[in-house]
């Protein structure tokens, strides 16, 4: 049987921008086709071993512009194709897009009409259960704990009796995210696609990140300050949420953080600001996709405390929203995007913000090299450490911290762990979606466990 053959077709680098091409028997079958970040540069389509309108299918992990970004340029390319994702991925991409066509080149109308042509082609389907695609190729979804509607992908090519099968990660989740169920364990695969993340990380686990939060919070709002949090609208936003309320609500943290018991259990200490229409419109598809969370999150409705909401939670939508908001005085806590500070609300509150040492500014998701994000994490740490936003010096006397267990990809124990899993080992893992530090740390934890990887 000729094997499939599998192709990046994201940045250059294989850093960020998942986007591949697997071909077998004919049949061109994509996986993710999300735009590269920072300084990375992308392979354009013209360069692509297949034409976009002679690609037969598009499977999406999951819903975040990495890996869905692109699709507008894919369409536009002559791609009429099936697009495959899970059920929460389809409810999510029209928002995700309209949102991130704004930032392209598209008159208003042809806009539109590429998100009107994405919805069409779109089929959300069951995760656990195979289907059949085409010419003797099947297909799988699973769990991956990444966020709301996150995939593996798995395919299994028969011909005459042979069978080899492929397994996309796409971005792999931690055990005990807030909302999500773990992320599943994959079925034994020959090929292994696996994003590298934090290859070289290791994570806190939940409750000393929630600690580390909690302290941060608690420290600004003691000194008057405002803590500002750039998060990503879909996922990190609804995770900090979730997590802000267990703070303001359960009576373990309202003990030793007396800021937060100044008000009855469920109320927040000062007003809590979701700066992002984008955010907000996702929270409320969040909420109506209860089905999809984990026991927790469940149980916590079922009880009366709904998960993504506490009283002190307000959403600025409007841009006249944000505009008063960026006059407000009194403490607060703002989360605002992009998550990676590239751009949206949260770069007019940081050019606000970053000069007051009384301010906080915590970054819960990974910072791609060549963002402002990176930068402010990089000069916070330096005497006169300064940015450069809108072409405006920014000192940044704030303090700064990271708390990188709010990532949702696994770390290194958690990637290696995953693959391990697996009851079989597969024949060969090839690494993606990570900075060259971080692959070779995953390649070398994994060849000790007598992984092959290309
Ligand atoms: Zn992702
Ligand atoms: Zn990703």
């Amino acid at each position: 049987m000729i094997l499939p053959g599998v192709v990046h077709l994201g940045a250059e680098n294989c850093v960020t921008g998942s986007c591949h091409l697997l071909q077998w028997n004919g049949l061109n079958i994509m996986v993710d086709c999300g735009a590269v970040q920072g300084s990375d540069r992308a392979v354009p389509v013209s360069e692509w071993p297949a034409a976009p309108e002679d690609i037969d299918f598009l499977f999406i992990t999951h819903a975040h512009i990495d890996h869905v970004g692109r699709l507008p340029e894919l369409i536009t390319a002559g791609f009429h194709g099936d697009i495959i994702c899970s059920h929460p991925t389809r409810a999510l991409l029209g928002v995700m897009l309209r949102d991130a066509i704004n930032f392209m080149d598209y008159a208003e109308g042809e806009s539109e009409k590429i998100i009107d042509i994405i919805d069409e082609l779109s089929w959300g389907f069951e995760y656990g259960q195979s289907f059949d695609l085409k010419r003797g190729a099947v297909f799988s979804l699973g769990r991956a704990g990444h966020i709301l509607g996150s995939a593996f992908i798995r395919f299994v090519f028969k011909h005459a009796g042979d069978e080899y099968s492929v397994l996309f990660s796409g971005d792999l989740g931690n055990v005990d995210t807030p909302l999500l169920p773990d992320p599943e364990i994959p079925e034994s695969s020959d090929l292994l696609v696996l994003e590298s993340t934090y290859g070289n990380r290791l994570h806190e686990n939940r409750k000393d990140r929630l600690f580390r939060l909690a302290q941060a919070v608690s420290t600004t709002l003691e000194k008057h300050g405002t803590v500002y949090i750039p998060a990503f609208a879909l996922g990190r936003t609804q995770e900090l949420l979730y997590e802000l309320d267990r703070l303001f609500t359960e009576e373990e943290w309202r003990q030793r953080f007396p800021v937060f018991s100044q008000y009855d259990s469920g109320t927040a200490p000062v007003a809590v600001f979701v700066d992002t229409p984008l955010g907000a419109e996702i929270t409320e598809i969040f909420s109506s996709l209860s089905q999809f969370w984990d026991r927790e999150a469940k149980e916590l409705l079922i009880a009366g405390d709904h998960p993504l909401d506490f009283h002190g939670l307000y959403s600025a939508v409007g841009f006249h929203d944000h505009l008063r908001l960026l006059d407000y005085e009194k403490p607060a806590i703002i989360v605002a995007g992009s998550g990676m500070c590239t751009g949206g609300r949260i770069i007019d509150h940081l050019k606000q913000a970053l000069a007051k040492p009384e301010n906080h500014i915590l970054f819960v998701g990974y910072q791609a090299a060549g963002t402002p994000g990176r930068d402010i994490v990089r000069y916070s740490r330096k005497p006169d450490g300064y940015v450069i936003m809108d072409g405006e010096r920014i000192p940044v006397r704030a303090a700064v911290t990271q708390l990188s267990g709010y990532s949702a990809h696994a770390d290194k124990n958690g990637l290696v762990e995953w693959v391990k899993s697996m009851r079989e080992k597969p024949a060969g893992i090839k690494l993606v979606h990570g900075e060259p530090p971080a692959q070779r740390a995953l390649m070398k934890a994994l060849g000790r466990q007598g992984y092959n990887i290309f």
